[in-house]
Parts: C-alpha cells; structure tokens; sequence
C-alpha cells in the first residue's frame, strides 16, 4: 500500500472517531443511563460543549467540567458513569453528570469558554447537573459559570467567599488517609501488613494535590511514608520521609523544581517506586500506573487507589492471586465528592473533613466485610453496592 494512502486511511479513521465520539451517542444507553445528553453550541462564540446527565435517580447528576481538546460524548459519558457509581458508593444523595468543552486550554480564553457554555446548559442547572471545577478548570472558571448561570448552587469547587471549600485544602488525600487507617483496622491478621500506622511503611506514587495532601495526613499522624515521586523523579528514606522538609518540593511543575531536588533523603528514578520495599502503595498520579510491567515488581501486599483507574484489571487479578489487597479508586479518592457534597450543604470545612472521615471509614468497613468474607475483588464488591444503591432509587 502506498505511503498517501495509508496516511488517507488514518485521517480517515481519526474523522471516523472524532464523529463517532460527537454524535453516536445513542449507541451507549443501558438501563442505568445517561438520562440527557446536551450537544452545546453557541453559534455566537463558535463554543462547542457536551453535558452528559448519566443518572439522576439518587439526586441531581454531581460531576466536574474539563476544558480539553479532545472532550467528546464518550469519553465524557464514561466519566459521568464513574461519578454516579462513586457517589452512590459513598452514599450522597447525587447522581452521576460530567462536561466537556471542546477547546484548546492553552489557546483560549477559558473564562469565555465556560460562560458561553454556562448560558447554553442553564436550563439543567442545577436541577440535572451540580458541576465542579475538573482537567483546565479551577475556581475561578467555577465562579464565572455560577455568576453566568445566576445561581450558586450550579456548582461546587467555588472560591472561599462564595462559601466554597476548594480541593486544595486536601479532602482527597485526607480520605486516602482515613481509607488505609480503615483498612488496617478492619484487615487485622488477613493481610500480611502492620496492624498499626505507626508501623506500615507507604510509597506514594505523584507529589501533586492528592499525594501531598495525603502525605501531610499521614505524616501528621505518625504514619512511615518510605517514598515519594513525581513525573521527574523520587526519594527514598526506610525510616521514614520528613514532611517538613519535602513539602517544599510538592506541586512541582519542572524538573527543578521536583522531589528528587531534595538533599534530605535518596534520590530514586521515579520508576523505581514500584520495587520501593514498602506495605502499602499508593498510585495518587495518574491512570493505568499498575500495568502488566509494573505489576511484578510491586513489594506492597495492600495497593490503596488514590488515583482514578491506576490498575490495569489484568494487573488486578494478578495481585489478588497473590493475595494483595487493592482498595479501589471508587472508595479511596470520594473524599473530594463528599467535600463538594458538604459545600452544596454550606457546611464548613470542618464539618466536610468530618463527613469525609466517616463515610470513608465506614464505606472501607463495608467494602471489606463482604470482600474478605466471601473472597470477592474489593472493586467488585464496591461496585455491587454502587448498583444496589442506583437500582433501589431507580425502583
Ligand atoms: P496533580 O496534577 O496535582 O498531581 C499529579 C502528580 O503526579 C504530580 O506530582 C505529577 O508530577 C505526578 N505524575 C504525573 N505523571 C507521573 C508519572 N508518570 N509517574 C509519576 N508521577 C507522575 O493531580 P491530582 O489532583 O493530585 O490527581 C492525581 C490523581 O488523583 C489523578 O488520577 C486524579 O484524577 C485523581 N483524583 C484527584 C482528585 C482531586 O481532588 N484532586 C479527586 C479524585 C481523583
């Protein structure tokens, strides 16, 4: 075949996917949903969005609104679905939604972008859609689309004077933090790790919000964290990082600026976080970290979530034949789910890290009960109950 036309085939092929993602929505219903979806475009400004309500038989559909080039239906379907199961799972009265706005972040004025797309989804906000800030979308877009859309309620995530509790104060990492103490409560003896958080040692994969967060919660409480990592680099301590002096390198966002920058412990690469002699590994970077590479070189007899989608489900049934318990994303990372929930509720943030401990806690006892007594993967555990939960509302 010649070189034109192999390329004609992908540029073909690439169209072919780009339409099926826009427009072929009617080819993923299923009994749960989505119940709307919201093709937008404000012929005035050339903005094109989608909205995807899955599922608002628990309440209004709760999910983020990400600005990126490629955001289609599918794709943002299958992010709407993980968001009615997470909050069903973790018992808020909210459904599953997410949106996308189809643009260049970095060439764009995002401001205008969610203002535009605010006055097109209006009509379903906040009845259908509560939205939050996600991927290029911070508070400040999140108070130009409330501001927009005239009503405060149309989403969580706003800044602290509109009463918003920002995820920048940590609620996912402090729910990581309250699931691994669940878990070492609740495994006692049936997995082979530490009984007290004095004792584990923890490798965190990423140094960004949710992993430095977490590492803050579970220095604060004595716990052993053995390894950090970002994109760059890691470092390495078996007695223990000190959180004072490696926060500095947290959020990094170059080279220079990275944990492995740290003269206060063993520089590592950051692949080396795999094989870090540790009890619990924490994936908090990014998806499809536990791969059919990766898995073999894991240490850790309990991997706990805090990134979404982090273990590849090959590489999940190989840990569960040897016996490693993974604590899903689905359960770990709600607290920040939980913490819009209590902005919605005009709780203070006090009260948010309150609520997040306890449905977490007691969500990671639930899950568990059933896993260790019936032997059932922990994700599919916690995904039964998401069910059960949707299908009673919805019966
Ligand atoms: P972030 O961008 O603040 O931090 C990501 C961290 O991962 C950074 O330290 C980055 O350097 C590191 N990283 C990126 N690629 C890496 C790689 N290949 N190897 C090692 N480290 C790498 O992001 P975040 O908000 O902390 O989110 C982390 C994960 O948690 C994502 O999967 C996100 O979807 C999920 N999550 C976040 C929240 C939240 O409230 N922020 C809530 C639920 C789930």
């Amino acid at each position: 075949m010649s070189k034109s036309k192999v390329v004609l085939e992908q540029v073909a092929e690439h169209k072919v996917r780009e339409l099926l993602g826009q427009v072929d929505t009617a080819s993923f219903p299923d009994r749960w949903g989505p119940e709307v979806v919201v093709h937008a475009y404000d012929p005035k400004t050339g903005v094109r969005g989608v909205l995807v309500v899955d599922n608002t038989a628990r309440g209004p559909g709760k999910g983020g609104m990400r600005i990126a080039p490629d955001a289609n239906a599918r794709q943002v379907f299958g992010l709407a679905r993980t968001m009615t199961w997470k909050c069903a799972l973790a018992d808020l009265p909210f459904g599953g939604a997410k949106a996308g706005i189809r643009a260049d972040p970095f060439k764009s004025d995002r401001i205008a972008l969610v203002k535009s797309f605010a006055r097109s989804i209006a009509p379903y906000v906040p009845s259908r859609w509560i939205s939050a800030p996600d991927m290029n979308v911070g508070e400040k877009e999140i108070e130009a689309f409330v501001n927009e859309v005239g009503d405060l309620r149309a989403a969580t995530g706003k800044p602290e004077h509109l009463g918003g509790i920002p995820h920048e104060t940590g609620t996912t990492g402090f729910g990581v933090e309250v699931a691994i103490e669940a878990m070492l409560e609740r495994v006692q003896g049936q997995v082979p790790i530490p009984k007290s958080l004095h004792d584990v040692r923890i490798a965190i994969q990423g140094f960004g919000n949710v992993g430095s967060e977490l590492a803050r919660f579970l220095c604060a409480k004595g716990a052993r964290v053995v390894a950090i990592c970002d994109y760059w680099s890691g470092i390495y301590d078996e007695n223990g990082l000190d959180f004072a002096k490696v926060s500095k390198f947290a959020y990094a966002k170059s080279e220079a600026q990275s944990v492995g920058s740290c003269k206060d412990a063993k520089k590592i690469h950051c692949n080396d976080i795999f094989e870090v002699d540790c009890d619990i590994f924490v994936p908090a970077a990014v998806g499809n970290a536990i791969t059919m590479e990766t898995v073999h070189r894991l240490k850790a007899k309990a991997i706990v979530e805090a990134a979404n989608n982090p273990t590849a489900p090959d590489a999940e049934r190989i840990l569960h034949r040897k016996g490693v318990l993974v604590l899903p994303d689905l359960l770990v990372n709600a607290g920040g789910v939980i913490g819009s929930y209590a902005e919605y509720k005009s709780k203070t943030a006090d009260e948010a890290f309150a609520l997040i401990d306890s449905k977490i806690r007691e969500n990671t006892k639930i899950v568990l009960d059933r896993s260790l007594d019936t032997g059932t993967i922990p994700r599919i555990v916690a995904m039964d109950i998401a069910m059960e939960r949707v299908a009673e509302a919805m019966s």
